[in-house]
């Protein structure tokens, strides 16, 4: 390989490394986790799948699936027919064509919960990693969550059924004994 084709075939690896999808994997990957990609007879097709654990991931793309974005308060019947959303930190909705993405992205938020409703529905986990969560500063921190989650997944398994919770009435209603 010349040193040009090197550094093209560098970046690109670095280039799709980038990709949130790929961050997961790969912390999930190196920290022993092993999973199915896009799974296509579990509902809404989840990025991640962890059978073990009952549980599918979604890594949402902040904009097209607009974290935290809130609706704009309708003042009037007129408004609220149109109403628009107030953009956040990480989803800013372009002013030009503004209807237009407002409409796209509430289109994927509505499918977004159809999805995880119908996957509870059968008896899944759904874990939802937004980008913005993983970016260097944060994917640890993140990532220990996504964790516990997952292992609390695991045990609540194996918890079914709740101890009946220890009574002390027979003992008391029992006539102590007397040593003579
Ligand atoms: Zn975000």
């Amino acid at each position: 390989m010349t040193p040009e084709q090197r550094h093209r075939c560098m970046s690109h690896i670095k280039g799709s490394g980038t990709k949130p999808e790929l961050k997961v994997r790969r912390w999930l990957w190196s920290h022993g986790y092993r999973y199915r990609l896009n799974v296509k007879s579990v509902p809404g097709k989840p990025d991640i799948v962890l059978r073990p654990y009952q549980t599918a991931i979604f890594v949402n793309g902040c904009f097209w699936h607009g974290h935290g974005v809130t609706e704009s308060p309708a003042k009037s019947d007129e408004l609220r027919a149109k109403s628009d959303l107030i953009n956040s930190a990480c989803c800013k909705i372009p002013t030009t064509n503004r209807e237009f993405w407002v409409e796209k992205i509430r289109r994927n938020q509505e499918r977004d919960q159809q999805n995880y409703a119908l996957l509870q529905e059968n008896g899944w986990n759904v874990i939802v990693i937004w980008e913005c969560q993983l970016k260097p500063d944060r994917i640890e921190y993140t990532m220990h969550d996504v964790e516990l989650l997952l292992n609390s997944n695991l045990l609540s398994m194996y918890k079914q059924h709740t101890p009946v919770p220890y009574s002390t009435e027979e003992e008391t209603s029992l006539p102590m004994a007397a040593e003579s």
